[in-house]
């Protein structure tokens, strides 16, 4: 496994990591979840991803259970929480339920804490910006969340590049702990955030990434280039939203064309596209997400197949892809 800082941070986050969205309390029995977990943390992996919004507080609470059951050293694995959605979605969720104001936020830390069974998160996100909180009563929130060490570094998820630096200000400002990390999509189809809209606050700011959806959730793998396979995630009952945003015609046209590229290669749909994400060194970690542990068992070769792809290649993939972010000219 390769470590790599969290942003200018000095946590160390293994630059593969595992995530429990649809899976951990949905999709997946506890126990494939804890054979998923125990050989993520047998390969190296540090970094267990979670939130309070998934399978409602029932993902922390597996999680909670497994790391329990292991008895893994604390200081071993880094773990996650997220807050913003409530625990029953924005739609069912009262107004103090959700959110980012201080109420929300804190009560959502200790909801995590009482559900994974944990002392204190070592980071702990804003699942996504609120306009109807002002960004000071975030940042002194998460700020107070560290000072009294229920977190040890706090980050956003699918916040703009604007959104970010008004929170670095608000930090500086009053000499508190600002962010250190954002969770953005980012795969071979969701380029613009990671490549154009952060590339200035990498070095500003000092900002890590722990990238979600990787393989666009599994239309990157190849399994929908000829039809619609059975017992998938995008044929999940109420999850058809997200089966017509992966499955355009135009993306399946280039997965195929990336499938021949890395059957040439000598690899394989998911191990490329995960390697591709691993490639960008402003990712500091990529965070796979998995229903069997035959797909993480593959999925973890991705380092050595980053190993293998040239300049020559990367600019194959770029012309299949054909979707490059263009920086604006000042
Ligand atoms: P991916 O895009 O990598 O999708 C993972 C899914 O793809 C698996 O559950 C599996 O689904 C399929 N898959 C994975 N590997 C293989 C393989 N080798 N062969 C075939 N199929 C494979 O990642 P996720 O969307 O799961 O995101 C990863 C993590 O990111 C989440 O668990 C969560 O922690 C985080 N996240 C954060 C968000 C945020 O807003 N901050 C939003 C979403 C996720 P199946 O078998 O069902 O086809």
């Amino acid at each position: 496994m390769e470590y790599k800082r969290l942003g200018k941070s000095g946590l160390q986050v293994s630059r593969l990591s595992l995530g429990s969205w649809l899976t951990f309390g949905k999709q997946i029995k506890n126990n494939i979840a804890e054979d998923l977990m125990t050989l993520a943390y047998e390969k190296g992996v540090n970094f267990f991803d979670n939130a309070e919004a998934y399978a409602g507080g029932g993902s922390e609470e597996i999680m909670g259970d497994i790391l329990k059951k292991k008895g893994w050293s604390r200081d071993s694995y880094i773990v996650s929480s997220k807050t913003f959605w409530g625990l029953k979605g924005l739609q069912d969720s009262l107004p103090t339920q959700k959110g980012l104001h201080r109420k929300h936020l804190v009560e959502a830390c200790h909801g995590a804490l009482k559900r994974f069974k944990l002392d204190y998160l070592d980071l702990f996100y804003c699942h996504r910006a609120d306009k109807n909180v002002p960004i000071e009563e975030v940042v002194w929130t998460m700020h107070n969340l560290v000072q009294q060490g229920k977190v040890l570094y706090w980050g956003t998820s699918e916040w703009s590049a604007q959104e970010i630096m008004e929170a670095h200000m608000v930090a500086k400002q009053y000499n508190l702990i600002g962010p250190i990390v954002e969770q953005p999509q980012y795969n071979m189809f969701h380029r613009d955030k990671v490549e154009v809209e952060f590339a200035q606050i990498y070095k500003t700011v000092g900002l890590g990434t722990t990238i979600w959806s990787p393989l666009a959730s599994g239309l990157l793998t190849g399994k929908y280039n000829d039809g619609f396979p059975e017992g998938t995630r995008l044929g999940i009952n109420g999850l058809e939203w997200l089966k017509d945003q992966a499955l355009a015609e135009e993306k399946i046209n280039k997965v195929k064309q990336l499938t021949k590229l890395a059957s040439e290669l000598g690899t394989s749909m998911p191990l490329l596209a995960l390697a591709w994400c691993l490639k960008n060194e402003n990712v500091s970690t990529v965070i796979l997400g998995a229903s069997k542990l035959n797909q993480l068992e593959e999925n973890f070769k991705s380092l050595e197949v980053k190993e293998s792809l040239t300049k020559e290649i990367m600019e194959q993939i770029e012309s299949i892809l054909d979707n490059k972010p263009i920086a604006p000219p000042f």
